[in-house]
């Protein structure tokens, strides 16, 4: 049964483990002071600017990559390959990837720090099986996340792993939904917890699994550009300098010809067509 929305009803499986990172809260701790002291400069009584400064657009942390790996390539669809196969296959990496770079800030994510789920300044709210809005805080939200699509994933009528058996028809409206659902995971790590990210030194593990999966996104027009809009600044500076980092080398991105138009949904997919609107 493929209901139009997640469910809600799943038990916790993934998130309910605390991440072994090898290093102490109060190590943590430690760290995002560092970091803090560093990027806030002296509070010399004046006002807050009207918008924080955004930690994570600083170009010293945006060049942090752990492969300058051309990503572009590596999400088109390969020939001989069938596309649900690879959306599948995909997605399920994606859904592993985000939880366990979630896991790693999960204990800064509390019900106190996070009392919605706030990217920026927009907030989330769940929707039940009945389409009820919910108002949860963020590591609530991230929960019915992981819960309803660690769900999806498993469940052989929706993600098939036996040979013959065929996809269901709403198979892209829920990889869709899947995409939107972790991309409000990963910008709520970027917009809440990347100082915590920059502690534990995970910055580069965050940028290059953003890269990533955004380039997928796209390939297959995944996920509707109005709502991946509340981070374009970064994906900007990220997925257009994607291969070659520095401003003054450089040399080694030659005859790609992706020349930094950002601009969602013009990349010509393999395979993707009819691809359903949603909202
Ligand atoms: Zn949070």
């Amino acid at each position: 049964m493929v209901g139009d929305h997640c469910n809600l009803s799943g038990e916790r499986p993934v998130l309910s483990q605390t991440p072994k990172t090898g290093l102490s809260c109060k190590m943590v701790l430690q760290a995002v002071g560092k970091v803090l002291r560093k990027s806030k400069g002296k509070p010399n009584g004046k006002k807050p600017a009207p918008e924080e400064k955004k930690l994570y657009l600083e170009p010293e942390y945006t060049k942090s990559r752990i492969t300058d790996f051309e990503f572009k390539e590596l999400v088109m669809l390969p020939r001989e390959i069938d596309l649900n196969e690879w959306l599948a296959s995909n997605t399920t990496t994606f859904f592993h990837h985000i939880n366990l770079q979630y896991s790693t800030i999960s204990e800064f994510c509390t019900g106190e720090s996070c009392q919605t789920m706030a990217v920026c300044n927009t907030q989330y709210y769940w929707y039940d099986e009945r389409g009820k809005k919910i108002k949860c805080t963020a590591p609530q939200y991230v929960d019915f996340v992981m819960s309803s699509v660690q769900k999806l994933v498993t469940d052989e009528d929706v993600f098939p792993t036996k040979y013959g058996k065929e996809f269901p028809n709403s198979f892209e409206s829920l990889v869709k939904k899947i995409c939107k659902y972790l991309f409000h995971v990963l910008a709520h790590i970027y917009s809440s917890h990347f100082k915590e990210t920059l502690a534990l030194e995970l910055h580069g593990h965050l940028n290059t699994l953003y890269i990533h999966f955004i380039l997928f996104i796209r390939e297959f027009n995944l996920v509707d550009p109005k709502e991946t809009t509340i981070m374009d600044d970064l994906t900007e500076v990220l997925c257009t300098t994607s291969g070659s980092v520095s401003s003054n080398g450089g040399g080694n991105g030659g005859g790609g010809g992706g020349n930094g138009s950002s601009s969602s949904g013009s990349s010509s997919s393999a395979g993707a067509q009819n691809h359903v609107k949603e909202r």
